[in-house]
């Protein structure tokens, strides 16, 4: 049985007075037995306020990126132990925005990937296929090439702890959502390219997710929840996605 997820990535936005106002929205709104896993992934200095905020909550918190290098001369960079040193559990690795605009590829991705899990960290890996990709029939080799990067590094054991997003690039911050139907195609592909880790890793939609569209998206057997980034930024519309997983 997965238990669901819901994941909030804030993207670049946010100040210490918006932050403090959202995530007193947050702690409101989830309950510490709440039947769905939430987390949000926040700007990487503002990690430490949010773990002051969430000290004894039932919500997790996590980074949108991470180095591949322990420590050393790598100017900008963060590490796992940075992370894990601040309580992080979850980061997020390959988004598109950093596959598109810090040219990382698959393989790099994986490595984010593996340098998490072995510092303890969930690691949200993000995969998705452009527009174009999409109308060129590609939707399902371009997640194959892209699963494949980080089946060949990880273990079972580690795959099963990982978590999948599936995020259709057309459908990031465009408004425009994948049906459900879509979604379920690829995400059952996906845990099929798990192999046996399969029927165990929690695999996330996301891109463009509202409460609206979350309810028929929930409702697939193999999507475990939402990987939100702009609805994360409205505590009403975040709480009402996560009710929509429970
Ligand atoms: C994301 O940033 O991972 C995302 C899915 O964004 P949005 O929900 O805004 O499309």
């Amino acid at each position: 049985m997965r238990k669901s997820l819901v994941v909030g990535n804030w993207k670049m936005n946010g100040s210490l007075a918006s932050n403090k106002a959202l995530v007193k929205s947050l702690i409101a709104t989830v309950g510490v037995d709440s039947a769905v896993d939430v987390s949000i992934c926040v700007p990487a200095i503002y990690i430490a306020q949010v773990s002051s905020l969430l000290t004894n909550q039932a919500i997790s918190y996590g980074a949108q990126d991470v180095s591949i290098h322990e420590e050393g001369a790598y100017t900008g960079e963060i590490s796992v132990g940075m992370l894990s040193d601040l309580g992080c559990s979850h980061v997020i690795v390959g988004h598109s925005e950093r596959r598109q605009y810090h040219n990382e590829n698959s393989e790099l991705v994986a490595r984010k990937a593996l340098v998490a899990q072995q510092a303890g960290l969930t690691p949200i890996i993000c995969v998705g296929e452009t527009q174009e990709q999409r109308q060129s029939g590609n939707t399902l080799t371009v997640i194959q090439e892209q699963v494949a990067a980080i089946t060949s590094l990880l273990s079972e054991q580690d795959l099963k702890a990982a978590v999948i997003a599936y995020e259709p690039v057309w459908a990031i911050g465009t408004g425009l959502t994948a049906t459900p139907e879509q979604a379920q195609e690829v995400h059952q592909f996906i845990r099929e390219q798990l192999g046996s880790a399969g029927g165990s890793t929690r695999v996330l939609y996301g891109g463009s997710v509202k409460a609206d569209t979350a309810v028929a998206l929930f409702l697939q057997p193999d999507i475990d929840g939402a990987l939100v980034g702009g609805a994360a930024l409205d505590a009403t519309e975040f709480s009402a996605i996560i009710s929509a997983a429970g």
